[in-house]
């Protein structure tokens, strides 16, 4: 599970100039559309081993050879129209101040953003600002040379393809579509299916799996399923196989850092990697997983891989991402005072004792330093992540748990003095509990989804673990989310020195409820119901206390000088319906209720009340924020000696977000725009 749990605190504003500072380093890089390009720094790499060093640079190169596929994966026009945008932006000598160019640069900022035509968190395709003339004699007025096109195609030919992909409203509208009752594979333009209807492939799938096996493969997981000649079959993504051009690549890197490993558990985890790498074998993947897990002890660590479902409307098959971090040891000591206490707070928990864990299993969790961020989780990146996905292997195995500590930093730091908490908070007494404790609490409710949530509950004795289908990424986030708000209101963290005093929690109530009723809102076009799972999550969560607790009033929305606001009557009552919300989420989770699931789901999460949303909007644009945020990368350059060994590697912070963009498209370029 990758956690956005960043999605809260990116809604909850930024720097208003973008040019926040601390420590003279710059935070801030630009800001363009509805997005923030931020900075993060990367504390400690300095203080590696050179072998550690090494490590690191091999393992962020095998991350940025995979860029391409994830790409190919969100649409399968996106690398043509990346590289045909990007031509046109180096090569064209016509007048770049034009409003058409700069609408035309904006939209290429913009793929970049969301590694396709689709924006990364809503999933709809962006409207272009500039025109399809003015596309069309820019293509035809650049050298020929710098546009990729396929054998014998002519530069009109390539703009007649494309063009309608990028300009035509009703094509591929949605990267993943959710709306019940429609074929969610023909409606998504996602390129996870070819040819086939939904029920193709879930009769395909269905067929694979075995209801009695309790240790299933992930099905689907790396394969794109099409239908050729009247024949459905999968084409797997692996070396020699689809994207294998980009694998081969990122497997030569993995075997360089193979051979500067750690120690023998690392060695053996990137060993199987690349033994699945090669031959895309999903009992293999759920080997390496395993191996993964068992490796506790290095500083470094790493995911690469196809990785999370939430880009396939099925939740199958996953999108490629890497992240190369290690251990920040001081921040970790607040994690593995959780951790440490997972089975009381299992034990604990308002849950119906046949949905618990008689025993949690090895809930790892540290809080990490990023080193590089790519595929899936750039330049937008979760803060909190929650590994391997298998069902199995977390209740046989457990899991691991990370936040990342020096992003979360990037997002305060640049966060100060927005304005936006003035703007929705309703009094200057809540304002003063968000300014005293929200960091914390934002913190400590981010560990909690990630160490204890996600890894909480169990299935029923043959349930099968996809029953909630389309419902499931919301329920298990919702799950997580719930298991998080219930105890950081728990007296238990006080006791354990985590909060100072029974009135922080107070700060992230406030905030969650804020956020899930009104707030998050800032990021739906108006006339959009709430698709991408987090923030459905967030909303069914905060819509269904504020509906149930009306009898008590419990929660309020109240109107100020014709602006609405959340007060919260009586926190320890909420709280208590945190906790009933649990109890139920889990036992649909528990039992595959799938019918329950898509009740809670359609009732709360997924309507948007048009007033407050209009409302909501108008205040939102006079602060001037940018509602999502993203990184750019820092470089690693190797120090050569003269043998042209590695003497050191050094982290420079100097790249802008176009130059990095350009860069990673020139140097990291691995895939065939037609694939
Ligand atoms: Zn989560």
């Amino acid at each position: 599970m990758t956690c956005v749990a960043v999605a809260l605190l990116a809604a909850c504003g930024n720097a208003k100039q973008i040019t926040a500072r601390a420590n003279n380093f710059k935070y801030t890089v630009e800001q363009f559309a509805d997005l923030q390009i931020l900075r993060y720094r990367v504390p400690g790499f300095e203080k590696l081993s050179l072998q550690q060093k090494k490590l690191v640079y091999y393992l962020t190169e095998a991350a940025l050879q995979g860029r391409d596929i994830l790409f190919d994966q969100n649409g399968k026009y996106n690398l043509t129209i990346r590289r045909t945008l990007e031509a046109v932006y180096t090569g064209y000598k016509g007048d770049r101040t034009s409003a058409d160019f700069k609408a035309m640069e904006i939209y290429l900022k913009r793929v970049w953003f969301s590694n396709g035509i689709h924006h990364h968190y809503g999933s709809e395709k962006f409207v272009p600002g500039f025109a399809p003339e003015f596309f069309k004699q820019a293509i035809l007025s650049i050298d020929k040379k710098l546009l990729s096109l396929s054998s014998g195609q002519s530069p009109e030919q390539l703009f007649d393809v494309i063009s309608p992909v990028i300009f035509d409203p009703a094509i591929m509208p949605k990267r993943v579509n959710q709306a019940a009752g429609e074929d969610l594979i023909k409606t998504s333009a996602c390129n996870y299916y070819d040819g086939l209807t939904q029920q193709e492939a879930e009769d395909f799938y269905n067929a694979l799996k075995n209801p009695s096996d309790e240790t299933p493969i992930s099905y689907g997981l790396n394969s794109r399923l099409v239908k050729v000649n009247g024949k459905v079959e999968e084409k797997v993504w692996k070396v020699g196989g689809l994207y294998g051009a980009a694998i081969e690549k990122i497997v030569y890197w993995l075997k360089k850092a193979e051979a500067v490993a750690e120690n023998p558990e690392q060695k053996a985890v990137i060993e199987k990697l690349v033994d699945f790498y090669n031959t895309g074998d999903l009992k293999t993947f759920d080997d390496y997983a395993i191996l993964w897990l068992k490796d506790i002890n290095s500083l470094i660590d790493f995911v690469n891989g196809f990785t999370e479902s939430y880009g396939d409307p099925l939740g199958m098959k996953a999108s490629w991402e890497s992240l190369v971090n290690f251990k920040d040891l001081d921040a970790t000591h607040r994690t593995e005072i959780i951790s440490g206490n997972a089975q009381w707070f299992e034990d604990h928990s308002p849950v119906d004792k046949q949905f618990k864990k008689e025993k949690v299993k090895g809930v790892t969790a540290k809080v990490i330093t990023a080193a590089i961020l790519a595929g899936d989780l750039y330049p937008a990146t979760a803060i909190g992540i929650n590994l391997p996905n298998s069902n199995w292997i977390r209740s046989q195995h457990g899991s691991k748990s990370v936040t990342i500590g020096n992003i979360t930093d990037a997002y305060n730091k640049a966060a100060h003095g927005s304005g936006f908490d003035e703007e929705f908070v309703v009094s200057p007494k809540e304002l003063e509990l968000i300014n005293s404790y929200a960091d914390l609490t934002d913190e400590l409710h981010t560990d909690l989804h990630e160490c204890l949530g996600h890894g909480s509950g169990k299935l029923l004795p043959g349930v099968d673990p996809d029953a909630l289908k389309a419902y499931g990424s919301t329920i298990e986030e919702a799950r997580a989310d719930l298991f998080g708000l219930y105890y950081v209101a728990d007296k238990k963290l006080v006791d354990l020195g985590l909060t100072p005093n029974m009135d922080a929690y107070k700060a992230e109530y406030y905030k969650y409820l804020m956020n899930g009723l009104m707030t998050q809102l800032v990021r739906i076009v108006p006339g959009n119901s709430i698709e991408e799972a987090h923030m459905r999550n967030r909303q069914l969560i905060a819509r269904w206390v504020y509906e149930k607790g009306k009898p008590q009033n419990v929660v309020e929305l109240i109107k100020k000088n014709g602006k609405t606001y959340v007060v919260i009557n009586d926190y320890q009552k909420l709280r208590h319906l945190f906790g009933e919300l649990l109890a139920e989420i889990q036992r649909i989770k528990s039992t595959g209720d799938y019918a329950a699931a898509h009740d809670l789901v359609e009732d709360y999460a997924v309507k948007v009340d048009p007033v407050l949303h209009a409302e909501i909007l108008e205040r939102y644009k006079k602060l001037n924020l940018a509602p999502y945020k993203g990184f750019v990368n820092p470089k690693y350059e190797p120090v050569l000696g003269s043998n042209g060994e590695i003497k050191d590697v050094k982290v420079v912070y100097d790249e802008g977000y176009t130059e990095q963009m350009l860069r990673y498209s020139k140097d990291y370029s691995t895939l065939p725009s037609w694939n």
